[in-house]
């Protein structure tokens, strides 16, 4: 066990002068609501997915539920996702009035399984919304295959998937919607924030209207021109736009982008390599044809052969001055979904089984070698230290 304690925070957003700059930059321009930083963000986002638009918001719950709206899902309707989430996969569902289906996930990247969702379609399915766990792309070419031939939309939760690929193709772009956050811990941050990118037109249309209380802008510029006091509410929208303001701090951090997934992959790399060798810790498993993002990096403790289990383990990092999280409580835990849907323990095994074992490790791009080795040092010894002889 190393000798000198050190705190290590779970993530540390990696924000610098160019940031809090472009920040001032906006505060002194006077125009602090959406508007040309919000604007310029876009570009960089599509831009760098390579898709046609790009809709800011300010969050990724807001817009994973406009991809909902903007598809038409509503009561009657059937969404198929995953139990191994954050609740805002599943509430975005019920804030249209659908009905979340769960499917399980595969044992060894915790994405959705693509043969679970086949047994989950029904004539009611109206989309899927795949969740590339930890910042790796889901098996996107069969959930696509399924997708096409039952006419459902995709709408790809890549909250920790930005910068993540797909057969050389970004995660986001996979699917006919693609929603990423912007929350501190996530690839990149404004503090809070959120984007939908889509190459669809018509979709890109519904988007703006709906993340602004269901304006149209066209149809009131054509009669009074663009600045005038005239506007017109087309349908029941949503307040969800984002301010220039935390437009200016992703501006900023896209630039970083590409470089924190390199710094992130190279810490993931030296935890691997050190825990590889261990017996009671598997690590992640990177599939081939995939560029993982390294949002997360959750390893699964063999609790059978310990003396303590998962929720032991974190407190005995956090008594080493270490922050360790659980990624994810299943959805069908959690007493709200259980109470009401009458889901049980067993429902979804797989999620079940991860839940148990799970623990996401302290991950961020300025992470010091030190910091990383206390964190390799700490974890082999407490799973040493309380192996069943
Ligand atoms: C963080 C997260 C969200 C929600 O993102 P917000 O920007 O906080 O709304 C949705 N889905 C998953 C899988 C997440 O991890």
């Amino acid at each position: 066990m190393p000798e000198k304690k050190m705190n290590i925070p779970f993530s540390k957003p990696w924000i610098g002068k160019e940031e809090i700059n472009e920040v001032i930059d906006t505060l002194q321009s006077g125009w602090l609501t959406t508007g040309p930083k919000c604007e310029a963000f876009e570009k960089k986002l599509a831009d760098y997915n390579s898709v046609k638009h790009a809709i800011v918001v300010d969050s990724c719950t807001a817009a994973l539920h406009i991809s909902l709206a903007a598809e038409g899902i509503g009561a009657g309707d059937e969404v198929i996702t995953t139990p191994f989430t954050f609740c805002s996969t599943v509430n975005v569902i019920l804030f249209q009035g659908a009905k979340p289906v769960l499917a399980d996930i595969d044992s060894e990247t915790f994405n959705i399984s693509p043969a679970e969702i086949k047994k989950k379609i029904s004539k009611k399915t109206k989309a899927i919304i795949p969740v590339h766990y930890g910042g790796q792309s889901c098996s996107m070419d069969e959930i696509n295959e399924i997708a096409e031939k039952h006419g459902l939309a995709v709408v790809e939760d890549a909250a920790h998937a930005l910068g993540a690929e797909y057969k050389g193709k970004k995660c986001g772009t996979l699917g006919k919607y693609g929603c990423f956050s912007f929350y501190p811990i996530k690839n990149i941050t404004t503090g809070e924030g959120g984007a939908v990118v889509t190459d669809s037109d018509a979709a890109a249309e519904q988007l703006r209207c709906l993340r602004y209380c269901g304006i149209k802008k066209d149809a009131w510029k054509r009669y009074y021109g663009a600045g005038s006091w005239y506007y017109e509410v087309t349908q029941l929208g949503f307040k969800y736009n984002m301010s220039d303001v935390l437009a200016s701090i992703g501006l900023r951090q896209m630039d970083k982008l590409d470089k924190s997934i390199l710094m992130r992959e190279k810490i993931a790399g030296r935890y691997s390599k050190a825990f590889g060798a261990i017996e009671g810790i598997a690590v992640p498993e990177v599939k081939e044809n995939v560029k993982h993002a390294w949002h997360l990096y959750a390893i699964l403790l063999d609790v059978e052969n310990m003396k303590i289990d998962r929720n032991q383990f974190i407190e005995q990092l956090k008594k080493a001055g270490i922050a360790a999280s659980v990624n994810f409580i299943p959805i069908h835990f959690h007493p709200y979904y259980k109470s009401r849907f009458g889901f049980n323990r067993g429902d979804f095994p797989n999620s079940e089984f991860a839940f148990e074992r799970i623990v996401s490790l302290p991950l961020y791009p300025t992470m010091s070698k030190a910091e990383t080795d206390y964190v390799i040092d700490n974890v082999i010894a407490i799973v040493e230290k309380n192996k069943k002889s």
